[in-house]
């Protein structure tokens, strides 16, 4: 089911029409240019009616005879407002109508209703922002964008949960957060698409990257000097960046804790050590030394073969090892991902993977579902894997909530991605006290995050409200040696236009 033809509703809706159609038919494509061919028509009748706008669709899957679905859906007394509110609410019950009778068609329910290119939990913070009673924030969750029953329970307890850890997070703008892209892996996995390159591999010289990282981190600092800017966390990730070297890291520390003003009251500094085998002796006795307070071994799954399949290159024997030596050594906050709807693991497989965990019982455990991110090899070769389908990848999500509950995890962070198996979502959880301030502050999008490195991605907010302006570094390695200076200067600019230009 890819080619739709819509007719009855103006053509800037059509955007959203194909974004709750791809919840059903992933690659689905509205009216496109030049088709003729068509799988399935969709005719919508729009009306104003005693103040209401009143919007029936009509399903009509081709060469199926039999086959075609009617819904009808309403809004009261909403004709009132700007042309822009008025076409936001239209927007929104052919969303909800089309939702409805995609349903009926497919007899599948989608967990997140009409919520596409929207974080949930924003939504959520939104409303509580803006006052909204919690019992109004739940219904209008479950009435007018349709999500799931569970899924409203599950926004509740992580906004409860985030405002109880952090409890000046709608004041957090104050401060900022930085984030530092290590690009390198021993390999690259087959579901990636972050900005991993093999350490041996061609692309830059690791020496040089870091050169500019250097300068990058020191020109960061000037500037939040300048400004008087507080960092509430410093977040690691990549690539791995255990992955270069015990001196390497200890440098960029050394470089971090000179150039940031108040650098005793960051809040938080998180590593990733993702890959197992990037991790030995001298690396998290460094970690240990430098009070790293969260660190992430991540196993994926403990499944032997699927590790293969996905080229993970470590064993899971390296991970328990690793795991263990960690806690030797006595670093803390330990998180574990894993990954529901890997190629060829099921229920069972997935069973089995939280059985070991319950013998580990690490600190943070970050519950991902398979998303096919454009670009990655997974997605480049669909045939050569084989995943679990929408119903069995429901149920390993509601195990994992019910599991983590039982073990005593709370759910503290939560987001979606495109393609993701299910329609589900990624779910971070911790016991409680263990969560991570940087994941929550990324998500929320309540403070600025300042990226540094490759593949960096800055989110400059204006204190006190104001646009969001992304900023991203260049991916590659090679490009970001070649730019680094430049693009720090546009940066900076960028940053001052937010915050106001100070002379020094
Ligand atoms: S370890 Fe992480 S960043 Fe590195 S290749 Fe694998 S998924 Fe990508």
């Amino acid at each position: 089911m890819k080619k739709w033809r819509v007719t009855g509703v103006d053509p800037s809706f059509e955007l959203d029409i194909e974004r709750v159609i791809g919840l059903f038919f992933p690659k689905a494509k509205v009216n496109p240019a030049g088709e003729e061919e068509t799988d399935g028509f969709l005719d919508f009748v729009v009306r104003e009616e005693g103040g209401q706008i009143i919007v029936s669709v009509t399903l009509n899957v081709l060469g199926r005879k039999d086959q075609t679905w009617v819904a009808t859906d309403q809004k009261e007394t909403i004709m009132s407002g700007t042309p822009k509110e008025i076409q936001r609410r239209v927007k929104h019950v052919i969303k909800h109508a089309l939702l409805q009778v995609l349903e009926k068609a497919t007899g599948t329910r989608q967990p997140w209703g009409i919520l596409t290119g929207v974080r949930p939990t924003k939504l959520y913070h939104g409303m509580m922002f803006d006052q909204v009673p919690v019992e109004e924030a739940k219904r209008v969750l479950k009435q007018d964008y349709a999500l799931l029953p569970d899924k409203v329970d599950l926004l509740d307890e992580i906004v409860q949960r985030q405002t109880t850890v952090l409890p000046d997070l709608y004041q957090l703008d104050q401060e900022v957060s930085l984030y530092i892209g290590i690009p390198f892996c021993p390999t690259k996995c087959a579901y990636c698409t972050f900005p991993a390159y093999a350490i041996q591999g061609r692309n830059g010289s690791v020496e040089e990257f870091l050169k500019g990282l250097h300068e990058e981190i020191t020109a960061v600092g000037e500037w939040l000097h300048r400004h008087d800017r507080r960092v509430t966390t410093i977040y690691f990730g990549g690539g791995t960046p255990t992955s270069i070297t015990a001196d390497q890291l200890e440098a960029l520390f050394l470089e971090i804790k000179q150039s940031i003003p108040n650098y005793d009251l960051v809040r938080e500094l998180t590593v990733e050590a993702g890959r197992p085998d990037t991790l030995d002796v001298e690396k998290l006795a460094l970690l240990k030394r430098w009070k790293v307070d969260r660190i992430s071994i991540n196993p994926q799954s403990f499944e032997e073969s699927t590790l293969k399949l996905i080229g993970r290159h470590h064993t899971v024997r390296e991970t328990l090892d690793k795991f263990y030596l960690a806690r030797e050594m006595g670093l803390h906050n330990i998180n574990m991902d894993l990954i529901i709807g890997l190629p060829n693991e099921g229920l069972d497989r997935f069973r089995q993977s939280l059985r070991v965990m319950e013998e580990l019982r690490p600190e943070s455990l970050t519950v991902h579902t398979l998303s096919f991110k454009r670009g990655s090899h997974m997605t480049r070769n669909p045939d050569k894997y084989r995943v679990a389908e929408g119903e069995e990848i429901a149920q390993m999500v509601q195990e994992a909530r019910a599991w983590t509950r039982n073990q005593g995890y709370v759910p503290y962070y939560l987001y979606r991605q495109k393609n993701i198996l299910g329609n589900q979502e990624n779910v971070g959880y911790a016991f409680p006290g263990e969560e991570s301030l940087y994941n929550i502050s990324i998500m929320e999008e309540r403070q600025t995050i300042i990226g540094l490195g490759c593949g960096a991605v800055s989110k400059i907010i204006p204190p006190g409200g104001g646009r969001l302006n992304r900023w991203p570094n260049p991916k590659e390695p090679q490009a970001y040696i070649d730019t680094v200076q430049e693009q720090t200067i546009k940066k900076l600019k960028a940053l001052d236009q937010a915050y106001g230009t100070i002379h020094s």
